[in-house]
């Protein structure tokens, strides 16, 4: 799973990739770290490991992982091949959602390929860019599946997806922003739209605007259009991210100190984007290693387990719960059991965000 960074030349875009990939060389030990120039992948920071790791002590210590893709080259007339359209297209295809930094500091130094600063604008000539790239998939289909159309049900049915799918991309707007059954989705999943992903916007703001701790006018613009399309709005300042990303952690805290902050933006972005991918965390957690697992939200109980190792999935017996706020509430493993907030779940049980488990199953 992983998000591709997109948005126009000269909005922060690479300042805000450097940031999370010196974040990420702190996970050094993870033999993925380094693959190629424009993907870095950063641990999930998450409070809740800190606990586990505490109160077990372990020998080592797994975060969830998260990897973010730069893709750059989008331009004014992309969908129809210019600059290096094409490509940026099918690089977009490949991620599983998007994170669109949006130009929202003023700087006189730095030119706007458009010319001012206007962030629905700019945000709104990307989309309109993947809009057309999926309206040229989707017309295509359309070609072939009206033939068979005329005495085939399925295709049929396929060609009332597509008429739907067509008419709200005409109109402007995403194909995420129509509602699917699951019998459509099953057809538009098929096509793997660019609109269809989800998208999280990032405000880069100035550093002066940032210590203000004041939402200029471009970033309530923005947050009004997101509202609108019911995405997020997340506001940093991709030079400062770079700064802290750069810095030995006792430092950071003075950085972030002086600017107001309790943690780093990147961290907030990284959350959040997890989220948006539709991913949550479990945990196992013993003297030997805390782990977070990560898993799609909905996956059951062997499935997790196979996360593991696949012995766990096809030997599943059952899984040992203990939610984490139980855990919080009891202290430790020991002590859950004792009170009885242990909870034994079967193969149909669907996992939830921050359970600790212990699978049982035979070998
Ligand atoms: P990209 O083309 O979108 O990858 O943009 P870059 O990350 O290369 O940034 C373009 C220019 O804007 C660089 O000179 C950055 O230093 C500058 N820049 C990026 N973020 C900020 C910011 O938050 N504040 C200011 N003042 N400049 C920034």
């Amino acid at each position: 799973m992983e998000i591709g960074i997109v948005g126009l030349p000269n909005v922060g875009k690479s300042t805000l990739f450097n940031a999370i990939t010196k974040a990420g060389a702190e996970c050094a030990n993870y033999p993925f770290c380094t693959i190629e120039p424009n993907v870095g992948i950063v641990s999930v920071p998450d409070e809740r490991l800190d606990f586990l790791a505490k109160i077990e002590n372990p020998q080592k210590v797994v975060p969830a992982t998260i990897k973010f893709v730069d893709i750059a080259g989008l331009v004014k007339g992309a969908s129809k091949g210019e600059g290096l359209g094409n490509k940026f297209l099918s690089h977009i295809r490949e991620v599983d959602a998007i994170l669109n930094v949006v130009r929202c500091f003023e700087d006189s130094n730095i030119v706007h390929v458009e010319g001012s600063i206007d962030p629905v604008r700019d945000v709104e000539i990307i989309n309109l860019e993947l809009i057309l790239a999926d309206l040229e998939t989707v017309e295509r289909r359309m070609q072939k599946t009206s033939k068979l159309a005329r005495n085939d049900k399925k295709a049929a049915f396929e060609l009332e997806v597509l008429e739907k799918i067509k008419n709200t991309l005409e109109e402007g707007k995403p194909a995420r922003a129509v509602q699917f059954d699951e019998e459509e989705k099953a057809v538009v999943n098929q096509l793997m739209l660019l609109t269809s992903k989800p998208v999280m916007y990032v405000a880069n703001i100035s550093e002066e605007d940032l210590i203000l701790r004041e939402e200029n006018l471009h970033v309530k613009k923005l947050r009004e259009y997101a509202l609108k399309e019911g995405s997020e709005v997340l506001v940093i300042s991709a030079k400062i991210e770079e700064e802290l990303a750069a810095l030995p952690d006792e430092e950071r805290n003075e950085l972030l100190k002086e600017y107001g902050l309790k943690e780093p933006g990147l961290n907030n972005i990284i959350r959040h984007g997890y989220s948006l991918l539709g991913l949550i965390t479990f945990f196992t957690a013993g003297p030997k290693e805390v782990h977070a697992w990560t898993i799609k939200r909905g996956t059951k109980a062997p499935q997790a387990a196979g996360k593991i190792h696949s012995d766990f999935e096809r030997g599943f017996i059952r899984a040992e719960v203990i939610s984490f706020e139980d855990l919080v509430k009891a202290g430790s493993q020991a002590a859950a059991r004792e009170m009885g907030l242990l909870r034994l779940e079967g193969k149909d049980y669907v996992m939830q965000d921050g359970d600790v488990v212990v699978f049982r199953f035979n070998v």
